[in-house]
């Protein structure tokens, strides 16, 4: 299962967006907090995180050897962001749909493996 995590699109400190990510790790259940973007199904057991924070996107396998951690702790410091990732905003109106729109747009392109 792959999770899209779009931290620019509710600029919440990160603390706020690894507790709501612990919260689906934990259990199973997708808040509603703007920045989990989507959950996709990619037929594999294990969830891999795709975190955007700022201009910087990291992919994060979250193993059984990191979950706990990543549930308690949050994922930042496993994600290899450097400092400034850290540091966002929360998103004008038009700022949030366009990054919508990306999103969308992106997503019908043709999946590269099958
Ligand atoms: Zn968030």
């Amino acid at each position: 299962m792959k999770v899209i995590i779009n931290r620019n699109l509710c600029g919440h400190p990160p603390f706020a967006c690894e507790k709501c990510f612990g919260e689906f790790l934990r259990t199973g259940a997708y808040p509603d907090r703007s920045c989990m973007l989507d959950v996709i199904d990619d037929n594999k057991p294990e969830v891999t995180a795709v975190i955007t924070s700022g201009p910087y996107t990291r992919e994060l396998v979250i193993t059984d050897d990191i979950r706990e951690e990543v549930i308690y702790d949050g994922y930042m410091k496993f994600a290899d962001f450097p400092d400034d990732a850290f540091e966002v905003k929360p998103p004008s109106w038009n700022e949030y749909r366009q990054m919508l729109r990306d999103y969308e747009a992106h997503k019908k392109e043709p999946p590269q493996t099958e």
